[in-house]
């Protein structure tokens, strides 16, 4: 085999660039990017030639040369980040990017992120504004606090609070509250960041009112309050109230803060939940500062959402560390719209997708799953699929205790391991996130949008993803 005319044979650049395939390229995305997918894929090529003792195996890659150039460009301009279908049925998947938006507000918040907006200007005076200014009155009239304002996520949020109100002095915190929240963001780390100094009380399981009041000196700067939200410690407890605090805290003239975490504004049980305290109810309680995640129970977007006594507030307003924690325009959109819809209940689980994927009757989610299951048997799959009950979870920290019930179709699968065919639903162009239960694979359909039924129904069978050798996918 001669190896040096094989070599010869490779298209020249200058003739790969006349061809009408790879002219086409350039005028649907750049020259640019054509000439490096070209140079990447010629040395692909030189160097399987190199290894390749095969004469006839090395033509047929050189007649791949153009197609595996315009495969490599079009993976060039396809961002990798993407549109999944959650079937796990945890509600506030951390790893899925929590809360969904919903489509109305995003309709709307797209016409404000395409465009300029009114972020950090006042329309009335015609100079400068804030950009808490949108969504502060609002909750101050949900929650009942004097003032807000909200930074990146919950875990700046606790920082900034602490970093304003208690840096070089001593934070007095009880032992059962010493959170991980999950990477790595641990409540006495964050406090050693923030400058303050932290006071543990108490035991593991048991705190008490003396533990507070003993603890306090010249240098308490303020009572912390972190609510359990991912763990639940049950059996010999005891802790002490926020209202039981208040009096410590008032005595000493100290704040008492909150750490909500999850920050509910509906009572939840109303819907079957566990009772979750509510944001109103830590500050009706007296708390003076509440923090809490704006894309957790909330259902908003990525968010820490501060709200107390206006002292406060103005404290953190101006402490340096809040421009390097501040949230952007979509965020500051998205905050107000999605708080809006808490104005009415109604309107809040109506048009909030986590609110209304919790509070989903089985009935309905039950309905959903017999259809889904229905599209799935039509395309004639070789797998036996059918209906399941199985227990949908709210995820991201939140109840974790929570199960709710739920529907899931499920999927048996005759020629492949459940395992693969996990693995082939993760690699489809719209991927599938299922739940695994042993020898099956189950979409729990409470997570899943009736939009998304035949999405994926015709992905299933365009892919052969239940065959014994599927299609091979982009992703
Ligand atoms: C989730 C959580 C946080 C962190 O909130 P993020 O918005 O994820 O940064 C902080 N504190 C508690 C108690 C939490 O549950």
């Amino acid at each position: 085999m001669n190896k040096n005319m094989l070599y010869r044979s490779i298209p020249k650049v200058d003739v790969l660039l006349e061809d009408e395939a790879i002219q086409e390229l350039i005028g649907r995305y750049s020259r640019d990017t054509v000439m490096e997918a070209i140079h990447m894929e010629m040395d692909k090529l030189r160097r399987f030639i190199g290894e390749c003792e095969e004469e006839e195996a090395c033509r047929a890659q050189i007649k791949r040369l153009a197609p595996n150039i315009e495969r490599t460009v079009a993976a060039m301009h396809t961002p990798n980040m993407c549109m999944v279908i959650n079937g796990t049925g945890t509600i506030l998947h951390t790893n899925l990017g929590r809360a969904p938006i919903g489509q109305e507000h995003m309709k709307r918040l797209s016409a404000i992120a395409t465009g300029y907006s009114n972020l950090e200007y006042n329309l009335e005076a015609g100079r400068r504004g804030e950009r808490y200014s949108h969504f502060e009155k609002l909750l101050c009239k949900l929650t009942g606090a004097e003032a807000a304002m909200a930074v990146n996520n919950n875990a700046a949020a606790v920082m900034l609070i602490l970093s304003s109100l208690a840096k070089g002095g001593e934070v007095v915190v009880s032992r059962g509250e010493l959170v991980e929240i999950g990477g790595k963001f641990r409540i006495p780390d964050v406090m050693e960041q923030s400058g303050a100094v932290l006071v543990e009380v108490g035991t593991t399981n048991k705190t008490h009112y003396d533990d507070y009041e003993n603890a306090v000196t010249e240098e308490t700067k303020a009572l912390l309050k972190v609510h359990t939200s991912n763990y639940r410690i049950v059996g010999f407890t005891q802790s002490v109230g926020i209202d039981e605090l208040i009096p410590i805290a008032k005595k000493h003239n100290i704040p008492v803060i909150e750490d909500l975490g999850s920050g509910v504004l509906i009572d939840l049980s109303r819907y079957g939940i566990t009772y979750e305290p509510t944001v109103q109810e830590s500050i009706a309680k007296g708390a003076d500062v509440v923090c809490f995640s704006g894309d957790k129970l909330l259902g908003g977007p990525q968010a820490g959402i501060i709200i107390g006594r206006k002292k406060y507030i103005d404290m953190m307003k101006k402490n340096q560390l809040t421009r390097a924690l501040r949230i952007d325009k979509f965020t500051a959109a998205a905050l107000e719209m999605v708080l809006q819809e808490y104005l009415s209940e109604e309107t809040a689980v109506r048009n909030i997708p986590v609110l209304g994927m919790i509070t989903r009757s089985l009935e309905d989610v039950e309905q959903d799953a017999k259809e889904l299951c229905r599209l799935l048997n039509e395309e004639g799959l070789p797998a036996r699929i059918e209906l399941a009950p199985c227990e949908s979870q709210i995820g991201g920290g939140s109840l974790p205790l929570e199960r709710i019930p739920s529907m899931a179709a499920a999927i048996h699968p005759e020629k492949i391991s459940v395992a693969e065919l996990e693995e082939r639903m993760r690699h489809l162009p719209v991927p599938v996130i299922p739940r695994t239960v042993n020898d099956t694979v189950l979409l729990d359909v409470r997570t899943i949008e009736r939009r998304f039924f035949k999405v994926i129904a015709e992905q299933f069978t365009q892919h052969k993803i239940l065959e014994e050798s599927s299609i091979k996918n982009k992703r």
